[in-house]
């Protein structure tokens, strides 16, 4: 049985952190999408919620009514409107043209096109969709920076047009509305959050992307079988390994539909405690020096992101929903 620890501590001591630099825990929209960036939902939303959170952001309804009794505020980030919005939830409206397709009186938060080009509306057609969405309850209304975590002019320039959208949006409506644009690496490039502000914390939680923060997740694998490797001997598919003197090793049950990266056997792709994986990964399976029953694969993603050339994100999102998860 591979095996999922998430640090509770740990966790806490990062949303801790970021609820002080945010300016109190009420002030966090927790991004929760993708299975909470591959931790796992279940586990951690208790957690978040018994700190103070009361506001989180998903990708879809099947995400949100995983949470609806947890959170009082749950944002949907990524639904493609069908007429039968739940009361419940809110929706971002990413597609101006997208109005008629909502159900009246859905709670949206509308998103900005502030230089992103991804989704939302522009700020020429502001007051035009303002008054399309009279339909709709408007209850928010944010921005997703296309480059928070790079120092160039990007950030400064989305932000003055959002701080653009806030004032016209200010002085055309009476509504008392939420704003957010901040991300994980926004705030923490940022002295302060605007005052007039929510920010949307996604990575940060989970200990990437910030210096003194702490992992929360680490993943075990679990022996299934060992042997003497001998000299000259080779492992696994296509022999990627040949062992130069005997060695015991062992194969342990995590492969790459568990979402990991498939190793293909070159270079040194290394465990957490610096002994390499030996020949390519199996589907369900790797091998390697036997390391006793209980291995740690990973404690810290950063190595393995490194290796395929990839970001954090997409190593931890990967980890297969079914790999069971405890808190410790
Ligand atoms: C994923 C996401 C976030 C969180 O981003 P992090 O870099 O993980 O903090 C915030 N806003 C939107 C719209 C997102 O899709």
């Amino acid at each position: 049985m591979s095996l999922i620890k998430l640090d509770k501590k740990s966790y806490e001591y990062n949303l801790n952190q970021i609820a002080t630099k945010a300016g109190g825990f009420e002030r966090l929209i927790c991004v929760f999408k993708d299975n909470a960036y591959g931790h796992g939902t279940k586990l951690l939303a208790p957690i978040t919620k018994a700190l103070g959170v009361n506001f989180i952001a998903v990708r879809n309804e099947q995400e949100a009514f995983e949470l609806e009794n947890i959170f009082e505020n749950i944002l949907i980030l990524s639904h493609r409107p069908n007429g039968k919005e739940n009361p419940k939830f809110i929706y971002a409206l990413n597609e101006p043209l997208s109005i008629d397709q909502f159900k009246k009186h859905t709670r949206i938060h509308l998103k900005i096109d502030t230089n992103m080009h991804r989704n939302g509306v522009c700020l020429e057609n502001l007051q035009q969709v303002l008054k399309n969405a009279s339909k709709l309850r408007l209850e928010g209304v944010f921005t997703h920076f296309s480059g928070a975590d790079e120092m160039d002019a990007s950030f400064f320039i989305q932000k003055q047009n959002f701080q653009k959208a806030k004032d016209l949006i200010k002085k055309s409506t009476d509504l008392k509305l939420i704003f957010h644009s901040y991300n994980s690496s926004a705030l923490f490039r940022a002295t302060k959050l605007p005052d007039d502000e929510l920010c949307r914390v996604g990575l940060v939680q989970f200990g990437y992307g910030q210096e003194n923060l702490k992992k929360v997740l680490s993943l075990y694998a679990h022996k299934i079988s060992s042997r003497i490797l001998k000299s000259s001997q080779s492992i696994g598919y296509g022999g990627a390994y040949t062992a130069k003197e005997d060695l015991k090793v062992a194969t342990y049950d995590l492969g790459y539909a568990d979402g990991l990266f498939r190793f293909n056997g070159k270079g040194e792709l290394k465990l957490a405690n610096g002994k390499p994986i030996l020949g390519k990964m199996s589907m369900d399976s790797f091998s390697c020096e036997d390391l006793g029953d209980e291995i740690c694969v990973f404690n810290d993603v950063q190595l393995w992101a490194k290796f395929f050339n990839t970001i954090e994100y997409e190593i931890l999102v990967k980890l297969h929903p079914n790999i069971p998860r405890i808190v410790v």
